[in-house]
């Protein structure tokens, strides 16, 4: 049994169809980071192992998981930053299940009280 048996893996990242277009993608890409532009050429060429991102997140545009105009390769200090921001733009959910409002909340109109209503 393994050992990292806790940690569960997302199955869309082991199928075939993401693994067919993510190499697309990284060769469309010349195997670089389209953020830093640093070679991601993977271990065999001793370069860092290249991350393809969903530019349209999944979970917010799950019909585009499998679309290569919405992948882009990242290296792996960019994909982690990415990944942080796109947490950090996440609603916080409040006790009740609903999100908590971050906007501020526009002021209710102010009523001039010397106005006359006709
Ligand atoms: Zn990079």
């Amino acid at each position: 049994m393994p050992s990292r048996s806790n940690k569960r893996v997302d199955p869309f990242y082991a199928s075939g169809a993401w693994k067919k277009v993510r190499l697309q993608r990284i060769k469309l890409d010349g195997w670089r980071c389209t953020e830093c532009g640093c070679a991601c050429g993977g271990k065999k060429r001793g370069q860092p192992s290249p991350h393809v991102d969903h530019i349209k997140t999944r979970r917010q545009h799950p019909e585009l998981a499998l679309d290569i105009n919405n992948l882009r390769t990242l290296c792996e200090s960019c994909h982690n930053r990415r990944t942080r921001l796109d947490q950090l733009a996440r609603p916080r959910i409040g006790l009740d299940g609903y999100p908590i409002e971050t906007q501020p909340v526009a002021p209710a109109r102010y009523r001039d009280p010397f106005r006359e209503e006709k």
